[in-house]
């Protein structure tokens, strides 16, 4: 050790590097990396397969391949004009020879003696029956000393080189090594079988195996889920201990004798259980669960009834702003009628009308006093105070229950808590995931829906789906097309992520070409210039994105293309087709979401999934879409993606299409494919933990990791 790796810790800030100085480390702020805790966990978003050697004659067509190639003429270097220069070789395996050539970099020219074996990885031109790389990766290749297979691929942002990022996490993984003191018990780690933490961040970054990857991908994954539920139980604990106001007077019959339809049995049910919970000094913890179209807002709004006629006060929280104004928009009638005031609080609220709301909410004097607040989740951290906390909903965040309630204790805002998820949710994942917020599952639709038909059709159909989009908007109705969304840095064809690579590493799935929303919105405002076509995508400003989704619910906009920010919950009664574009890139669950947009009004309404694919890997991903076809049910629907693509669409961001969640407690792992037997092993090991080390006070490494996944102020749980 020198001397200056003295005293360096995970928190340590990114410029103890040798190499990192100003520069770079304001681009790995822009990463989210500021220690080097955050770049250890900077985990590669792919993996490249070096280890798959190809013969030059078998070179992929359209991505990069891996080849091992003995050199064969000696590097010449080629003067350009304007001080550019390029350096070219040959170089051969038993298929043929290949013209490998570097630009600007001279100093490569003895770095390949002629008859040295490289494995080179990159892409190879193919004209006839002559072969060029160009700039590929080189690597001195010898049979006593393999190469590893992989090549982790990182999420990477300006001013940072794929060498460079590799470079400093190996340097942080070596100045931390000596010093890792794993925070799982081993006793634990020898019952599960899992690798130590030091094995893991090793091997995650630089596998040398398929076989390292997936034990050390085992055990970080095992790593989220048990801090994950050691989280959930000590927030839930804690918030037991500090109580929530007695709501005594449950009666809703203001609202529900006002309401133009009768409730179903399920929705009495639930605001049944929630009047009970409501009723108890110990808060309510409750996730209200039902299929999109339920009616999940009107027992949300009878808890809120609730809560405000015992003197409290309620907030709503929404994911997304046009959702909560779609859900102020819906209540605020309701609840001026029977008198209680109501108020949105949104990024577009002008300062002045968000100084008059927080005012009010805080106010000591009852008549003074907001009752209702509608918001998104940025409520309960934009300096928001309550005079009288009684109730905070939120929507759609399935996942989310324990951060809410965390945040609540965090504020001391001891206040009942109702979740609503439109997400069926597979058993066995709910017991992890939200094991310890009690369940009102309506499982029954209000009389009258229609079922929405279903087609699964590829690009042969495109035409005759075109006139049928023409047929329904000549008819007034109103067309949904999504597109997956494109991210800056969609995986290359020739990387693996890490939900695409099996024990045994061989690649699941092939991607077909992806239809782009904003140059797709182009073509189809070509073919329908007679329609208004607007587009949605996650890069838009909320304003942009409201003043849209604004136009395609009052009917100016005829055909909305988007990517799945529209989110779940929105209501736009008179569309009527929903298309989704390269449908087999999404999770069943997500489809039956997006098919929940249409046939809420009374038009005949009709989802179109279109493959992408061709050939066989259409027909592969027809068959799995083709459960869309017989299924409406969406617990049937969810079980099946569990089997059939794993977790990680319940629990990424993906689950319900909705934005990226902002804060703390994302699973950065456990997102690309987890086993489901590792989830439900940490969650009952971290239960069983909490009963011998209950604050976890024995076990402070594991303490503060959980605070920090929760983004708590450490002290918070005592
Ligand atoms: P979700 O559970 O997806 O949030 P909503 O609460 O938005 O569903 O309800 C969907 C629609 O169904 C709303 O227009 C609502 O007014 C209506 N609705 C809710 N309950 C009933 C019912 N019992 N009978 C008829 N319509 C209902
Ligand atoms: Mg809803």
């Amino acid at each position: 050790m020198t001397d200056e790796s003295i005293g360096i810790c995970e928190s340590s800030p990114v410029t103890v590097l040798a190499g990192v100085g100003k520069a770079r480390a304001a681009s790995y702020e822009k990463l989210g990396i500021r220690t080097l805790g955050d770049l250890i966990r900077h985990y590669p978003r792919a993996y490249e397969n070096r280890g798959d050697i190809r013969l030059l004659a078998d070179a992929l067509p359209d991505g990069k391949s891996a080849l091992i190639l003995t050199v064969a003429s000696e590097p010449k270097c080629v003067r350009l004009r304007s001080h550019k220069s390029f350096l070219k070789f040959r170089a051969f395996d038993e298929s043929g020879s290949c013209e490998i050539v570097y630009f600007n970099q001279d100093y490569l020219k003895n770095q390949f003696p002629v008859g040295s074996v490289f494995r080179f990885f990159g892409k190879v031109e193919r004209s006839g029956r002559k072969f060029t790389m160009s700039s590929p990766v080189a690597e001195p290749w010898s049979e006593f000393a393999q190469l590893p297979p992989l090549w982790a691929v990182y999420r990477m942002t300006e001013g940072i080189t794929p060498k460079q990022i590799a470079k400093d996490i190996g340097a942080a993984l070596a100045l931390l090594a000596a010093a890792k003191e794993d925070p799982l018990p081993a006793s634990l780690r020898e019952r599960r079988g899992l690798c130590t933490l030091a094995y893991a961040e090793e091997h995650i970054h630089r596998p040398n195996s398929w076989q390292s990857l997936s034990i050390a991908r085992r055990r970080l994954v095992y790593d989220e889920f048990f801090c994950f539920a050691l989280g959930a139980a000590i927030t839930h604990r804690s918030s037991r201990e500090k109580g929530a106001p007695i709501c005594a007077n449950g009666d809703v019959s203001a609202l529900t004798s006002r309401l133009p339809y009768r409730l179903t049995s399920a929705q009495e049910r639930a605001i049944a259980e929630i009047r009970a919970d409501m009723a108890k000094d110990i808060p309510m913890s409750r996730m209200i669960v039902g299929d999109v179209g339920c009616g999940k807002t009107v027992c949300a709004a009878a808890a809120m009834l609730i809560a405000v006629q015992n003197g409290r006060q309620a907030a709503l929280m929404a994911p997304t702003e046009i959702l909560a104004r779609q859900h102020y928009a819906d209540l605020e009638p309701i609840f001026t009628r029977l008198g209680i005031s109501c108020a949105l609080l949104i990024g577009a609220t002008t300062a002045a009308q968000k100084r008059n709301i927080k005012a009010s909410l805080a106010s000591p004097e009852p008549s003074e006093r907001l009752q209702v607040v509608i918001g998104t989740h940025a409520l309960l951290s934009d300096g928001v105070e309550f005079a009288a906390p009684g109730l905070v909903v939120t929507d759609e965040q399935h996942r989310f229950g324990a951060r809410q309630r965390a945040l609540l204790s965090e504020k001391n805002l001891h206040a009942h808590l109702l979740v609503m998820s439109a997400t069926p949710i597979p058993r066995s994942l709910a017991l992890v995931l939200y094991g310890d917020l009690d369940l009102s599952k309506i499982d029954e639709m209000p009389p009258g829906r229609q079922r929405v038909d279903t087609f699964v059709v590829d690009e042969s159909y495109r035409t005759r789906l075109n006139g049928f989009i023409r047929k329904q908007i000549t008819e007034g109705g109103q067309v949904y097309v999504v597109c997956p969304a494109v991210e800056e840095q969609e995986t290359a064809s020739d990387e693996l992520t890490l939900s695409e690579i099996g024990e045994d590493g061989a690649r699941r799935e092939e991607h077909a070409p992806l239809k782009a929303a904003v140059s797709y919105a182009k073509d189809l405002q070509t073919e329908f210039p007679d329609a208004r076509v607007a587009f949605l995508h996650g890069k838009m400003k909320s304003a942009e994105k409201d003043a849209v989704m604004q136009a395609f619910s009052a009917g100016e906009v005829q055909i909305l293309v988007s990517t799945t920010v529209i989110e779940v919950g929105v209501n736009v009664p008179n569309a009527c087709l929903m298309i989704v574009e390269n449908a087999e890139r999404f999770g069943l669950s997500q489809l039956h979401q997006l098919r929940g947009r249409v046939g809420r009004g009374t038009r005949k309404s009709y989802c179109v999934l279109v493959t992408g694919g061709t050939g066989a890997v259409g027909e592969t991903s027809r068959a799995r879409l083709d459960t869309m076809r017989s299924t409406y049910d969406g617990y049937a629907i969810a079980e099946q993606d569990l089997a059939q693509r794993g977790p990680g669409d319940f629990l990424g961001s993906t689950a319900t299409g909705t934005v990226r969640q902002s804060g703390g407690l994302t699973f950065r792992l456990a997102d690309s494919g987890a086993d489901v037997s590792i989830l439900t092993d940490a969650t009952a090991d971290a239960r069983e933990l909490l009963t011998l080390d209950p604050t976890l006070r024995h076990h402070p490494l594991l303490g503060s990791r959980v605070f920090a996944m929760f983004d708590l102020a450490p002290g918070m749980i005592s």
